[in-house]
């Protein structure tokens, strides 16, 4: 199902309510400091998110999975409601591409601050707690919908 959005974006339309967009002052702060950042070196990344938890910030952009150390809360989380591995493909996006699970930039930020927060990677977290900025892109500063999978795995 594909709507319109508030901001007048093409988006999959999805149930949104329970992820939380309500982010903090300070979290958004640091998040439009990343996007300037980039945007001062050019680095036209898809989309950027930030990401916050328990007083844990990280600002992170969609790049790929390859390599990347995922914490075991988030892997349990996308196999759970998913159904899925990091790196395989689910979903569309709006602009009909197939996603990647992973290379989010929410799934990035998301990840950072799981690592930073729970170290040993023992905790069952749920990842429906996290805090998110509005993701965005640096040129134009616009701003990108949630995929569906990120709208799935940080939904209650
Ligand atoms: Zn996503």
């Amino acid at each position: 199902m594909i709507g319109i959005s508030p901001l007048g974006i093409k988006c999959l339309c999805l149930n949104i309510d329970n992820v939380n967009f309500n982010s903090s002052e300070k979290l958004n702060k640091a998040h439009a400091l990343y996007v300037s950042n980039l945007i001062d070196r050019k680095e036209f990344v898809s989309a950027t998110a930030g990401c916050e938890l328990n007083g844990f910030i990280s600002c992170d952009k969609s790049r790929n999975w390859v390599g990347v150390h995922y914490h075991t809360n988030l892997k349990e989380a996308i196999k759970v409601k998913l159904g899925r591995k990091i790196g395989e493909h689910n979903g569309m996006s709006a602009s009909g591409h197939s996603l990647t699970i992973g290379v989010c930039a929410e799934q990035h930020a998301a990840n950072n601050v799981l690592k930073d927060a729970f170290p040993n990677e023992n905790t069952n977290y749920d990842v429906a707690k996290l805090t998110f900025t509005k993701a965005v892109r640096p040129k134009g500063k616009k701003v990108i919908e949630p995929c569906v999978n990120c709208n799935t795995i940080f939904s209650k």
